[in-house]
């Protein structure tokens, strides 16, 4: 009988699910890019990873943008899940689940969540009162007004009320509190943390949780009244539970919950660090361990917007600058904790300085010189090396950009080196030195392509080919000179 393997432990990330009312933009594809390198990162760490994202298909605005492109809702938002999917694809997101909120399995299990909530008392019929747009059929916040005007049709929204239902959200103030207290890293950076709990230390206010069919049908409707339907923020955070089984209870649901990290932009911290613990709590399952909060990315210095025409469109940047530029710029142009811009200018820059210029120069020079004069035989190798302990501190409290700046350091580094001793008179000069200094490049190359890995795959298994063949010979340019 085959000898018992210690369980491994287990990793379970998800990003936030976009609204399926446009296509995806940048600044989505940069949290499947983070969220891409923690599992990515994990897996390697021989953790068992499962990794969702999905697509948030209902709500007032879906059936409004399906209209208004002369398709029928559920084509419509299939179609755009689908565009989902594929950015998925195109940019080597390794997620292992994929939810649809519209899907037959997050429909039981928004509801199965919805009646634990109703039998812990936390779910009450209240009135609800909000300004409704008639030609949006949607209630705005004050603060989604312009100047008091609906936004798109710039007219004034009524006064409407509707009796609907409600969440408890005020009885969890204290447990949030407490949690927090318990987990100081539960959500990185450390303002967004703070913001967070300052929110909570003001009083939380019951939130409605439904809608009457009458202002919203297109829902999950609620268990037991046909004339409502669940709010989509309530059934939208199920996501995170009902991808991986929560309807069932099965294993898979059992394996990964909760859930290690929540990806997710600064917009909607709230929802996440205080509403969904909240709900979690209610209906006693255990509570995430970590939020991650990225900021946003304006365009040029000027902020995303349909009507500004600047929304970047990531399908054609990845076939023009290829997958790993792009997502090597993201990584490290934008910081994983803040703000940050792009640029067309900026990513070229970045592709000529760090790519070309520095990793790939220092490729392709390292590998001439072995094939030139070790035939291709590579000298003695150092031992294997390990991953600094300071880089793996910067992926875990969530500053990729400062990970790869870490590597970008020893890249430079061994360019410079190389200037340094003049490393292609050595073969002349000084065969021993030559040997013992190719040897130590060829090592720290190792241990950069075991650091790519997460980041940049398709380089990190260029490298890992060039540097495990049986001969080493020149290598093609990693990043190949851009056409524009
Ligand atoms: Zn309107």
């Amino acid at each position: 009988m085959a000898e018992e393997q210690p369980a491994k432990e287990k990793f379970y990330i998800t990003t936030s699910i976009p609204y399926v009312n446009a296509n995806p933009h940048v600044g989505f594809a940069m949290e499947l890019i983070q969220a891409d390198v923690l599992a990515r990162y994990h897996r390697l760490l021989g953790e068992d990873t499962c990794f969702l994202n999905g697509t948030d298909e209902h709500g007032s605005k879906v059936p409004k943008a399906a209209a208004a492109a002369g398709k029928d809702v559920k084509d419509f938002v299939k179609e755009i899940s689908g565009r989902f999917q594929d950015l998925s694809k195109v940019l080597g997101i390794s997620n292992t689940h994929f939810i649809r909120t519209t899907s037959q399995g997050h429909k039981k299990a928004s509801q199965k969540f919805w009646e634990k909530s109703v039998a812990a008392g936390d779910i009450y019929k209240g009135k609800y009162e909000g300004l409704y747009c008639v030609g949006c059929e949607n209630y705005y916040n004050e603060s989604e007004l312009a100047a008091g005007l609906c936004p798109i049709h710039k007219t004034k929204p009524e006064l409407l009320s509707e009796e609907n239902y409600f969440f408890r959200f005020s009885k969890y103030q204290q447990a949030l509190l407490d949690y927090y207290h318990k987990n100081p890293g539960f959500v990185k950076p450390a303002s967004r943390f703070n913001e967070i709990i300052q929110f909570v230390k003001k009083g939380l206010s019951d939130i409605s949780v439904s809608r009457s069919t009458k202002t919203l049908k297109w829902g999950i409707p609620v268990p037991g009244d046909k004339n409502q339907v669940i709010y989509i923020w309530f059934d939208a955070l199920i996501n995170y539970v009902s991808g991986i089984g929560y309807a069932e209870e099965d294993g898979t649901f059992k394996r990964y919950w909760p859930a290690d990290v929540h990806v997710i932009g600064k917009d909607i911290l709230r929802f996440h660090a205080a509403l969904w613990p909240a709900m979690l709590l209610s209906v006693g399952l255990p509570l995430p361990a970590r939020v991650y909060v990225h900021g946003f990315i304006t365009v040029d210095g000027e902020k995303l917007s349909k009507s500004r025409g600047n929304v970047i469109d990531p399908f054609p940047l990845v076939s023009k600058y290829g997958l790993d530029p792009v997502r090597y710029f993201l990584l490290s142009e934008i910081p994983s904790d803040g703000d940050g811009d792009f640029s067309i200018k900026k990513l070229e820059a970045r592709y000529a300085a760090d790519l070309q210029n520095n990793l790939g120069n220092l490729v392709s020079r390292l590998t001439n010189l072995i094939e030139k004069n070790f035939d291709g035989d590579l000298p003695e190798e150092d031992p294997a090396p390990k991953t600094a302990e300071n880089l793996q501190r910067h992926i875990e409290e969530f500053r990729l950009h400062e990970a790869l700046a870490e590597i970008w350091k020893n890249i430079s580094w061994a360019n410079q080196y190389i200037d340094q001793v003049k490393l292609w008179e050595l073969p002349k000069k000084d065969p021993k030195l030559f040997k013992e200094v190719v040897s130590s490049l060829v090592a720290l190359l190792r241990q950069v392509t075991i650091e790519l890995a997460p980041f940049l795959p398709d380089t990190a298994q260029k490298l890992n080919e060039i540097f495990s063949a049986e001969k080493i010979v020149k290598s093609q340019p990693l990043f190949p000179r851009l056409h524009i």
